[in-house]
C-alpha cells in the first residue's frame, strides 16, 4: 500500500499523468504476464528521476526499476513497491561526433536507428533486443558476439537515495548479465557510447543480416522474455531442454517454444504461475537427465522465492 502522501509528493515531482495507481504488469511486460502495480511513476528528466527516488526512499517505499519489461517476469498477484519506469518519456538521444548519449528509456531499436543515421557503427547487435538502454546497461546485454560493455564509455546513475553518480565504464564491473549497479540497486539513467564511423549501407546490411537471423531462430511471433535461462558453462540451454525432450513441453499456457527451445512463450492466457512451475520442471527434467542445473535469465517480480 502506497500512501497517499507520497503519491501527492510523487505528482509535484512527475505530474499527474505520469503517476499511475492499479496499473496491471501484463501491458507493461513482453511476456504479457503479471498482476497490477500499485504505482508506476514515469520521470522525464534526471533530476525528476532523482527527485522521485529521494522522495520514495525518505518515505521508506520500496521501489523497482523498470524499462520495457521484457526479460521479466511478474506474479499474478501483482507488485506491491512503486515501480520506477524509464522508457517513452525518458527516452532522449544526442549524438556528438562518434558518441551517442542516451536517456535510460530509448529503445535499442531507437539507439541502432539514430546510429544508423548518424553513419556510426557498433550498436547493430542490440537493435534487435527488445529493451531499453537502462535495462542493456543492467544486463550487460549481448547478442551475436556484441555486448553493451563493447560500446559504453559511461553512465549517469542514480542512487536508491536519489543522488546522481557519474560512472566511467570500468566502475560498472559489468559480466555476464550481470552489473554493479544491478547489484547497488542503482537505476540507470543516462549512458554514453562511443561508437564508429561507417557507411550507412554497411550498418544497414548488417543490421538487416541480423533481424532475419533472429526471425529465422527466434520465436519473435509469440509473447516472451526472450531467453528463459542463464547460459550453463560449457553448454547451451536450448541443447539441454531439447536434448531432454522438452521441446513443445506445456504447463497450461506457458510452454516450450517449439521454434527455439530456449524459450518459454506464452501461447495464450498464460499465468506467472504457469510459466515458474513450468521453469521449475524444465530445471528438475535437465538436471536428472543430463546432470546440470539450469538458473533463470529472466527476473522474477512478486514471488516468495523471489530470484
Ligand atoms: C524476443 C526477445 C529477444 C531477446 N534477445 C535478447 C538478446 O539477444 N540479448 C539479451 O541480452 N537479451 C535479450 N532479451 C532480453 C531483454 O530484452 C534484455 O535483457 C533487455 O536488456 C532488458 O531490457 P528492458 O528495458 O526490457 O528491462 P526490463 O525487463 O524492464 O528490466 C530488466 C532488469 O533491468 C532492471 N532495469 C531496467 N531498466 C533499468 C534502469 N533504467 N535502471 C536500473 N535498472 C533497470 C530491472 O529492474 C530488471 O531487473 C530478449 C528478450 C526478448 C523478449
Amino acid at each position: 500500500m502506497v500512501n497517499e502522501t507520497l503519491l501527492e509528493t510523487l505528482r509535484g515531482i512527475a505530474g499527474s499523468q505520469a503517476v499511475r495507481k492499479d496499473v496491471p504488469m501484463s501491458g507493461l511486460t513482453t511476456f504479457q504476464i503479471g498482476g497490477p502495480a500499485a504505482v508506476v511513476v514515469e520521470p522525464s528528466c534526471v533530476q525528476e528521476a532523482a527527485n522521485v527516488l529521494a522522495a520514495c526512499h525518505e518515505a521508506g517505499q520500496a521501489v523497482r526499476l523498470l524499462g520495457l519489461g521484457s526479460d521479466l517476469l511478474v506474479a499474478d498477484t501483482g507488485v506491491s513497491e512503486v515501480i520506477v519506469r524509464f522508457a517513452e518519456r525518458f527516452s532522449g538521444i544526442a549524438v556528438e561526433g562518434s558518441r551517442m548519449t542516451v536517456e535510460a528509456g530509448a529503445s535499442n531499436a531507437q539507439v541502432a536507428q539514430a546510429a544508423l543515421a548518424a553513419g556510426l557503427a557498433g550498436y547493430e547487435f542490440a537493435s534487435g533486443i527488445p529493451g531499453t538502454i537502462g535495462g542493456a546497461a543492467i544486463m550487460n546485454a549481448g547478442a551475436y558476439g556484441g555486448e553493451f560493455r563493447d560500446v559504453c564509455c559511461s553512465l549517469v546513475c542514480a542512487t536508491p537515495q536519489g543522488h546522481l553518480v557519474n560512472l566511467h565504464a570500468w566502475q560498472a564491473c559489468w559480466g555476464y548479465r550481470h552489473s554493479m549497479m544491478g547489484d547497488e540497486g542503482w537505476a540507470v539513467l543516462s549512458a554514453t557510447l562511443q561508437l564508429r564511423p561507417d557507411s550507412p549501407h554497411a550498418i544497414r546490411e548488417r543490421m538487416d543480416d541480423l533481424a532475419q537471423r533472429r526471425a529465422d531462430k527466434q520465436p519473435l511471433e509469440m509473447p516472451s522474455a526472450g531467453s528463459t535461462f542463464k547460459r550453463p558453462v560449457g553448454y547451451f540451454a536450448g541443447k539441454l531442454i531439447q536434448d531432454a525432450g522438452l521441446r513443445g513441453f506445456r504447463v497450461g499456457g506457458a510452454q516450450v517454444s517449439e521454434k527455439h527451445t530456449g524459450f518459454v512463450v506464452n501461447a495464450g492466457g498464460a499465468t506467472a504461475r504457469d510459466v515458474r512451475d513450468l521453469i521449475a520442471e524444465v530445471q528438475r527434467r535437465v538436471y536428472e537427465m543430463e546432470g546440470v542445473r539450469m538458473y533463470p535469465e529472466v527476473r522474477m517480480w512478486g514471488f516468495d522465492d523471489e530470484q
